[in-house]
């Protein structure tokens, strides 16, 4: 009886364990997550991540052995690390790199959204997901025709060309472009073709802002451009230790920008670039570096704090390459004093206004640039400590060649390199580079799928991780 009635239901017994199989593997297949957040920290290898953890923790009395804060993107639940490699060496820019994450391709450094032949289209991650329905923002702390936004939109032989970049902005059909300063590449004024990208923008659909009044006043489901208030050189947003009461940092632009994209049925992804940090390591300036990157920090702490009520997210933080080869320690001490910089009050950037304003007058003595010091985070000087700022003033007053420039201050202003170096030798830090190193990247994520980015891997993985998690079609 038992056998029969088996016998008889079998057929139907295994209809069922199939549909169901058949369903869950259907199931799986086809939800990928609905929103989709890729962090980018320029600059920014296991030193960096490293350096901030430290000042987290750091006071005057602080033993090592307390070392408990972790930084959000430090605490996420999972960890790989990418080699970042490109065609042209084992030292790449962010131009190639950001094109291997954003495409999956290695190219040259220099070039975005090209093969290495400079003439064949990689795709992009950002335009397959486009239309599969998603609406896809791009966010930087830099300015928006910088090479790493650029490397998510625009296909270009070089990273140098940012009027074109700034033409094939406005003529993608993305939802969302936020950076700092740029606005010389859409004004008639800055452009050598004297056109108005900004009208043409607005004729393009784009709703474009370029102070933080009006950005914040924006409404869900807007197209945007927003270039907002830059720095000294508009250039980029200022760094963190120099902002303003008006300067929005990166965790406002990025929780405004979820409420922009939100209004989207399908969901979003959204790149967000701290590219600060980089420029921070190339001037050897840790301060801001740190300051940076607590800016980073937050801006992922705010997308987590989204995903707390969208289960259906995914968040990956990254670097594109390390930058500077920061050092934690140098010479014979066991020692790293981080809590040095958390005096620090200013950029390097701004140090340099300040300084070129002292030596204009001409009765300026040594004492100025002393106070400056003070105030850059270099109190009590040093004997030792004031022969070296003074013989960067005489370096500075000199005009120095640009070889000499590089030899000597890595192709920096000599007195607030110098600060840098002097706020580095009290911390113990030593930076091995002014430009790129090949050291890899640390890289975090958690969400759905997050587990294709554990291990040790490539950062072209990162893209083709994405692809299959959103199953977006892309074929290499
Ligand atoms: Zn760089």
């Amino acid at each position: 009886m038992v056998n029969k009635f088996y016998k008889r239901r079998f057929p139907l017994v295994l209809a069922v364990v199939l549909m169901f199989l058949l369903s869950s593997l259907v199931t799986f297949a086809t939800t990928p997550p609905k929103y989709i957040f890729l962090f980018i920290g320029d600059g920014m290898g296991v030193a960096q991540r490293q350096v901030a953890e430290l000042q987290l923790n750091a006071g005057p009395t602080t033993p090592a052995k307390d070392q408990n804060k972790r930084l959000v993107m430090n605490r996420m639940k999972v960890i790989g690390v990418d080699t970042t490699y490109d065609s042209s060496s084992m030292v790449p820019d962010s131009a190639s790199t950001a094109t291997a994450i954003s495409s999956g391709y290695k190219t040259l450094s220099g070039v975005i959204g090209y093969r290495e032949d400079k003439t064949t289209k990689t795709p992009f991650i950002t335009e397959a997901l486009k239309q599969k329905g998603y609406a896809v923002g791009i966010v930087s702390s830099v300015k928006i025709v910088h090479a790493t936004p650029a490397a998510f939109y625009a296909h270009i032989d070089s990273r140098n060309r940012y009027d074109d970049i700034a033409n094939q902005l406005i003529n993608s059909n993305f939802d969302l472009f936020v950076g700092g300063g740029g606005n010389g590449h859409f004004l008639a004024t800055g452009r050598k073709d004297k056109r108005d990208l900004y009208k043409e923008a607005t004729d393009k659909g784009f709703a474009v802002a370029t102070t933080s009044k009006d950005f914040l006043a924006l409404k869900p489901g807007q197209r945007v451009l927003a270039n907002l208030p830059g720095d000294v050189n508009d250039e980029a947003l200022p760094y963190a230790v120099d902002r303003k009461a008006d300067d929005l940092p990166l965790d406002k632009i990025v929780s405004k920008s979820i409420d922009i994209l939100s209004a989207n049925k399908k969901g979003f992804f959204l790149m967000v670039e701290e590219g600060k940090v980089d420029w921070a390591c190339h001037a050897n300036d840790t301060g801001s570096t740190i300051a940076n990157m607590f800016d980073l920090d937050r801006a992922v702490a705010a997308a987590l704090e989204f995903q707390k009520t969208h289960k259906d997210t995914l968040i990956v933080v990254t670097g594109d390459h390390e930058c500077g080869g920061l050092g934690l320690s140098m010479g014979q001490e066991y020692r790293v004093s981080p809590e040095i910089f958390l005096q620090q009050k200013m950029s390097f950037e701004v140090a340099d206004v300040k300084v070129a304003e002292i030596l204009k007058k001409e009765s300026t003595s040594n004492d100025s640039i002393f106070k400056l010091a003070a105030d850059f985070g270099l109190s009590n000087l040093k004997d030792s400590e004031k022969t070296a700022i003074e013989k960067a003033i005489g370096d500075q007053k000199a005009n120095l060649s640009k070889e000499q420039s590089i030899a000597l201050y890595g192709g920096y202003k000599p007195v607030s390199m110098t600060f840098c170096r002097l706020m580095n030798a009290r911390a113990n830090l030593f930076w091995t580079s002014y430009v790129h190193t090949g050291i890899p990247v640390m890289t975090s994520a958690e969400g759905t799928g997050a587990e294709k980015f554990a291990g040790y891997q490539d950062d072209t993985d990162i893209c083709k991780a994405l692809n299959s998690i959103t199953s977006a079609g892309l074929k290499w």
